[in-house]
């Protein structure tokens, strides 16, 4: 069988491709090695946002990816994991103060949804949080939502699979058998598969799946640690971002856990039992029905971040019929990225909103050998 579109990984980038390269009528052949969003997309805080994206080309890039959730959200129909009900922030001390207000500025003069409610309106939003009474503001960012990342996923290859896609799991891609600046075939434990073109979405793997190839493009691997909690008596409805913790509802009903500084000791090698500990312990400050609860678990996520933390998105350098598609902030981007490299590779219809986040902007830099 010969298949207009490949493409290689199934965390949330590659589940949209493959929706949206099966939707505008390519034949797809979707590959994952282990389970679709068993990778880092199943590990992930998943808040769907543009509120620290900047310059501006990227901060609209996920502005759009947002849109672009709630278009597929109603597109599919029940529930696609899709929850809204915006976040809330606060920031403690002098400079965080400012900064938060500098941020809710810019954002809300871009047309971002962004203000200021009074620390009553936000207990109101949210009974169960314990906001510090030093704070007399809060910012609220209404457009934001969080996302069942695993559900989307298995909407999304569902979906694609009734419009003939092949979904195929526990299926590693060794390589790409390339001739000139064609790829033959995707080289498989058990055989090859051919397609008209390739698309790498593998997250953290992109560095080392693309250098066999003699083209490196500079992908980081960034680990993350979130705990989850069992359920609490009191509900939370939405992301909250609070000094040295943010947390929102986790699908299973408990709360997930999250803080900047304990992932960075989590990457350092810390006990992600002692680190869940400390997120528990934070927790109950802004939220005092953390009080009674437990860890039930934790994740650790590996961030695939590109060398200049954006976006990277088009023709893999040296290859006329490969694509790549690698970047940060994936649970935001992943629709509309879909969306954007389908038109382009089965439509031929490049987009300009991809043109500062192409790949061979690495080439230029010098970063890439080919
Ligand atoms: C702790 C944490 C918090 C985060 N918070 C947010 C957030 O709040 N908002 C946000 O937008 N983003 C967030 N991110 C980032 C986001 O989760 C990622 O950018 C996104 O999940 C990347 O998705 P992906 O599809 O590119 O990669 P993945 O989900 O990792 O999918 C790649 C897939 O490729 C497969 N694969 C790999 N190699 C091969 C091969 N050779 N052959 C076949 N298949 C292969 C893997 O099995 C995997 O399923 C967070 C990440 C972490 C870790």
């Amino acid at each position: 069988m010969h298949y207009d579109v490949a493409v290689v990984g199934l965390g949330i980038v590659g589940a949209s491709a493959v929706y949206a390269a099966a939707w505008a009528g390519a034949r797809v052949l979707a590959l994952d090695a282990g389970t679709p969003g068993g990778g880092t997309s199943g590990s992930s805080f998943a808040w769907l946002n543009s509120v620290r994206k900047e310059p501006d080309a990227y901060h609209r890039l996920n502005a759009a990816g947002m849109t672009a959730h709630r278009e597929l959200s109603r597109e599919l129909g029940g529930d696609a994991g899709y929850h809204d009900g915006g976040s809330l922030e606060w920031a403690d001390g002098d400079d965080a103060e400012r900064e938060l207000r500098e941020r809710v500025h810019r954002l809300a003069s871009r047309g971002y949804p962004a203000e200021w409610i009074s620390r009553e309106r936000a207990t109101e939003l949210e009974p169960g949080l314990a906001i510090p009474d030093q704070v007399r503001d809060v910012a609220f960012f209404a457009a934001d939502a969080w996302l069942d990342a695993p559900r989307l996923i298995g909407r999304l290859l569902a979906a694609a699979s009734a419009r003939d896609a092949e979904v195929r799991e526990g299926k590693t891609v060794r390589s790409l058998r390339t001739r000139g600046d064609r790829v033959e075939a995707l080289v498989l434990d058990d055989g090859e598969a051919t397609a008209s073109s390739v698309l790498v979405c593998v997250g953290p793997a992109t560095q080392a799946f693309l250098e066999p190839l003699g083209v490196v493009i500079p992908v980081g691997r960034v680990p993350g640690l979130l705990a989850v909690t069992s359920h609490p008596a009191t509900a939370l409805g939405r992301v909250v971002h609070a000094p040295g913790i943010h947390l929102r509802p986790d699908a299973g009903g408990g709360l997930l856990l999250g803080a900047e500084d304990v992932d960075t000791l989590a990457a350092n090698a810390g006990s992600p039992a002692a680190l869940s500990g400390l997120l528990l312990e934070r927790a109950a400050h802004v939220f005092p029905a953390a009080r009674q609860l437990r860890i039930a678990n934790s994740r650790t996520g590996v961030r695939p971040m590109p060398g200049d933390r954006h976006t990277i998105a088009g023709r893999i350098p040296g290859l006329a019929n490969g694509w790549l598609i690698a970047t940060h902030s994936g649970i935001t981007l992943g629709p509309l990225l879909g969306r954007l490299m389908a038109d382009e590779i089965v439509h031929d219809k490049p987009s300009s909103t991809l043109a500062p986040f192409r790949p061979d902007r690495f080439l230029t830099a010098g970063m890439t050998t080919g």
